[in-house]
């Protein structure tokens, strides 16, 4: 099984707030000093969060329950990789509704990792000139930095996104640094996870064919590498459909923790901009 590779004697020092931040805990929590509290297991939750609604959630309680995960950390992307041709709504709109989806639930801490810059180090009184994608290789490296060493990072992805993998930045090196906690739909099957992998470990056509009838559940075991994939997030919703109900004026409640579409009412998110009159 693939574990998490901390580095050895790692120099790197950084103000308690900034550590706050970037695991999203309390000073009640490890310092990452070895100060002999209990290791955890942590989930990594990113997207773009454009709004969070109830299929996010679903599989980030169903991650944490499976995996014993003492924090969910869900981390919107300021700029997300592959979306940068098509507007998102601004970060700080989609931190709001993470924080407001999040709030009853105590393993789930929204996080700033990925936010601008001006935000991620307000003190420094600098903006970033042009805001850089955030590349998850980063962010995982970054919030490693600040875990002890037998902490345990899964990183959390729905099927879909997963079915990208391949074009991610540092794709392979990803896929080492942390443990992939794969949710899983009804129609997909295992070959379809392992074709998704990139190449170099990508297992060959021949191997994976079996696999065409498996569902993909259970976990999927190459060398150097488990992907654990995750039944039973069975909501059928995607932030896309509910910003097009929004824009449309329709009731958002069945996809969205009440506090969130009462944002999305109040502040007029993705409503349907007016015809300019001439
Ligand atoms: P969009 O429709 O704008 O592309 P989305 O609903 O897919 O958005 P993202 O923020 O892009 O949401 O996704 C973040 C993560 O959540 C991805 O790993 C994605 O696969 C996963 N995810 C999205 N919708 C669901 C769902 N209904 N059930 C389980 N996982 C989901």
């Amino acid at each position: 099984m693939l574990r998490c590779g901390f580095r050895k004697n790692q120099s790197y020092t950084r103000t308690q707030a900034e550590q706050r931040l970037a695991t999203g805990r309390g000073n009640h929590e490890t310092d990452g000093a070895g100060t002999g509290k209990k290791a955890m297991n942590i989930g990594l939750f990113g997207g773009s969060f454009d709004p969070i609604h109830r299929g996010h959630m679903a599989l980030a309680q169903a991650a944490a329950e499976r995996f014993e995960l003492k924090q969910v950390l869900f981390v919107p992307a300021n700029v997300p990789p592959h979306k940068q041709k098509q507007p998102v709504t601004a970060f700080v709109h989609r931190y709001a509704m993470v924080a407001l989806a999040t709030q009853d639930t105590k393993i789930c801490v929204p996080s700033l990792l990925e936010a601008p810059a001006e935000l991620r180090a307000p003190t420094s009184g600098q903006r970033a000139a042009s805001a850089a994608p955030n590349y998850t290789i980063d962010t995982v490296r970054a919030l490693k930095r600040g875990l002890k060493k037998a902490d345990k990072l899964f990183l959390l992805i729905g099927i879909d996104a997963f079915r990208d993998i391949a074009k991610w930045h540092e794709a392979k090196a990803l896929l080492a640094e942390c443990e992939f906690v794969v949710a899983s739909r009804p129609g997909f099957s295992l070959r379809d996870v392992a074709e998704a992998l990139p190449e170099g470990l990508r297992p060959r056509a021949e191997v994976t064919k079996p696999f065409q009838k498996q569902a993909a559940i259970g976990d999927l075991v190459l060398p150097g590498l488990t992907l654990r994939l995750l039944e039973g997030v069975q909501q059928s919703v995607s932030a896309t459909e509910v910003r097009t109900a929004a824009a449309q004026g329709k009731p958002l409640g069945k996809w969205l923790d009440p506090r969130v579409a009462e944002y999305i009412r109040k502040t007029g998110l993705y409503r349907r901009k007016a015809e300019p009159t001439a």
